[in-house]
């Protein structure tokens, strides 16, 4: 008899574009979409865990689901980013904790699913259109590292053709998705540079990592600019949406390929994290809070039509009543359309839980996320981010 599966997906944007892929994965392995959980032999969880109440959730719906269906509960497979993690965090706590918890589970690692299944993509104008998975950044808050690993770009031609594909269906707008969309390609360089070959950009610039001698650190320049750029000019494309980004990596080059195609969407997303450069410092976050608002200014000044929204965690440990202030400036400031507001959230194996502590009280990280929400969103529609 063909099994039925159903996937349940928790999580960002990436996830949603994953399960995507998964439902091709199973379907070619002659398992047949359930229309409803109960129906189904086979649950898939797509799993989140870039906070401690995104993992719970995964548990929780576990249990209440067996508590209500007994012996007919569906088998349970977990993918996505709570078995990345298990897999790759050093501790090896992640693992324990899922192997306890989930003990008849079965596991599907990502990267057995890969790039090659074409996405089931739900109805509509927009497709997601995954250009690279995991990140080499580090921030010391960030469990991504770990559940999804080091940053891996898909092939330039590979990601034009599903773009093609997707207008062909009928999609007018796509989603570019990446953890970090700036660095795409960057690891195609650093290969490169490996083998000490010099790197050529489309256009026959010939580049070279420039060393950053007060972070001890190079930037490299990356593909993005040109893979956009490339994306934007296919006929029948009303709107390119890229996320995410990180400012480290934003260049000069970029903002002038958004400012040239009108159809590059014009809300931009650009985390920042925090205000203080001594928080920056301890997040492992590679720009200072000057750098972040000379920014702000260059792409404001090539796209005065720009709606910039961003992230902010407040309570990061050692966090300081005149840090966080600076937090609450830098937003009145650049005067976001939307800030997205977490409390600082240990997660297994990040630097910042191994190094840093947690010495913010959660009622004075409630007391920052409320202040810092009231000015974030004064005049504004609230959005308000329970987590
Ligand atoms: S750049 Fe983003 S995804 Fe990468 S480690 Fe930092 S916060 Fe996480």
């Amino acid at each position: 008899m063909t099994e039925k599966f159903f996937i349940k997906t928790f999580g960002c944007q990436q996830n949603v574009a994953d399960s995507e892929r998964i439902e091709q994965f199973y379907r070619s392995r002659g398992f047949l979409p359930a229309e409803t959980l109960e129906e189904a032999d086979v649950l898939i969880l797509n799993t989140c865990v870039i906070r401690d109440k995104a993992e719970e959730k995964v548990y929780g719906m576990v249990r209440s689901l067996t508590e209500r269906l007994g012996d007919k509960t569906p088998r349970i497979v977990i993918t996505g980013c709570l078995i990345g993690a298990a897999v790759r965090e050093p501790s090896g706590k992640l693992m324990k904790r899922l192997m306890k918890r989930l003990p008849e589970a079965e596991f599907l690692p990502l990267e057995e699913v890969g790039f090659e299944h074409t996405p089931v993509r739900a109805k509509g104008q927009m497709a997601s259109i995954v250009i690279s998975n995991g990140c080499n950044n580090y921030c010391a808050f960030c469990i991504v590292p770990f559940s999804r690993g080091k940053e891996r770009s898909r092939a330039f031609a590979d990601i034009v053709a599903e773009v093609k594909q997707a207008v062909a269906d009928g999609y007018t707008e796509v989603t570019l998705l990446g953890q970090n969309v700036n660095s795409y390609g960057a690891d195609f360089l650093l290969e490169k540079i490996k083998e000490g070959e010099e790197y050529e950009l489309p256009g026959g610039q010939k580049v070279q990592p420039i060393m950053v001698k007060h972070l001890n650190r190079h930037r490299i320049p990356t593909l993005f600019p040109y893979l956009l750029e490339g994306v934007a000019l296919i006929p029948g494309l009303k709107k390119v949406t890229f996320i995410s980004s990180n400012p480290w990596d934003f260049s000069d080059k970029l903002i002038d390929v958004m400012a040239r195609h009108k159809n590059v969407d014009r809300v931009l997303h650009l985390p920042v994290q925090s205000g203080s450069d001594a928080v920056l410092k301890r997040m492992n976050r590679w720009y200072t809070r000057t750098e972040y608002l000379s920014l702000v200014e260059r792409i404001k000044s090539r796209i005065p039509d720009i709606q910039l929204t961003t992230d902010i965690i407040v309570g990061f440990p050692g966090e300081t009543r005149a840090q966080f202030e600076e937090s609450v400036d830098l937003v009145r400031r650049v005067d976001f359309a939307k800030t997205f507001i977490a409390w600082y959230s240990p997660r297994p194996g990040t630097t910042a839980t191994k190094g840093l502590g947690d010495d913010i009280l959660i009622e004075e990280k409630q007391r920052r996320f409320h202040e810092l929400d009231a000015v974030a969103f004064k005049g504004k529609k609230s959005l308000k981010m329970a987590l």
